[in-house]
């Protein structure tokens, strides 16, 4: 059983819809993900209007989907003081299980910089409050991310997601040195090119407590699928998760268990009842 801990499904629809005949909604991704053995994912907000419809599909599978609510870097140049009072009034839903997505993005320049680490700041805080976990994008941005993570661990008990983890194991190692932080990986590390390599040797360095697989969808495509459709849905983060466990020397059926245990303790939710 896999849990995907980093899906955009409301992106699902538009310009990323799946491509099928008769068009898919969003009840049948999660049914149909569900149905083959991922029966629990994170629905991760990057506005106030996503992390509502986050909060909304939660509601509809319980004990299947969870919310994560936030303002993502590259939406933050268009959020507004209002924007953030609603995402402190969502946060507190009980569906709510992490604040994110947040982080630093230094690739695209929607947001410039000191707005990006602002709404980092406040996410943190808000995390700290409530005592749920971070969710965190880092984007060519390891230096900036470990020095506020650095901070952040003197002021308190840090726990976060490092989400579609990019980084080199130079720098991952020292995350891993604050007990709160895990590492989760998407389809970008079944990725063949040369610059993807760093992402592999990251993964087979990272302690089987520390791991946790997503789709990130509708992006990252795994591999074999890369290229060949056009969106990324939660049931590909089985072929994420088997790649992942020929790397590191472990069956399918441990990654899976590794990683669920290990999302289900990030998150603080309710252990697994018999049949999930
Ligand atoms: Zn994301």
């Amino acid at each position: 059983m896999w849990f995907d801990t980093h899906a955009h499904l409301f992106l699902l629809e538009g310009p990323h819809t799946v491509e099928q005949n008769p068009p898919v909604t969003f009840s049948e991704v999660i049914q149909a993900a569900i149905d083959q053995g991922v029966t629990r994912i994170l629905c991760v907000g990057i506005d106030v209007e996503t992390s509502r419809r986050s909060i909304k599909l939660a509601r509809q599978f319980p004990d299947r989907v969870w919310a994560a609510v936030g303002i993502h870097p590259n939406s933050a140049s268009s959020a507004s003081l209002a924007d953030w009072d609603e995402i402190v009034e969502l946060a507190r839903d009980h569906s709510v299980v992490a604040i994110g997505e947040t982080g630093l993005d230094w690739y695209r320049d929607y947001t410039p910089p000191p707005v990006q680490v602002e709404w980092f700041e406040k996410h943190w805080a808000l995390a700290k409050e409530l005592g749920k976990p971070l969710v965190v994008h880092c984007r060519d941005a390891e230096k900036d991310i470990t020095e506020i993570l650095s901070r952040w661990a003197r002021e308190g008990v840090l726990r976060a997601v490092m989400h579609a983890c990019a980084a080199p194991w130079e720098v991952v190692s020292r995350w891993l040195d604050w007990e709160g932080i895990v590492i989760s990986f998407a389809g970008s590390v079944t990725y063949k090119n040369t610059k993807f390599a760093p992402i592999r040797e990251t993964a087979q360095h990272v302690p089987s407590d520390r791991i946790l697989v997503e789709t990130d969808c509708p992006y990252l495509v795994p591999e074999p699928y890369r290229g060949r459709v056009k969106a990324s849905v939660p049931l590909h983060v089985k072929d994420t998760g088997y790649f992942l466990a020929k790397l590191r020397g472990v069956s399918p059926e441990e990654l899976a268990a590794q990683t669920t245990d290990n999302a289900i303790r990030t998150f603080g939710i309710s252990p697994p009842k018999k049949g999930y």
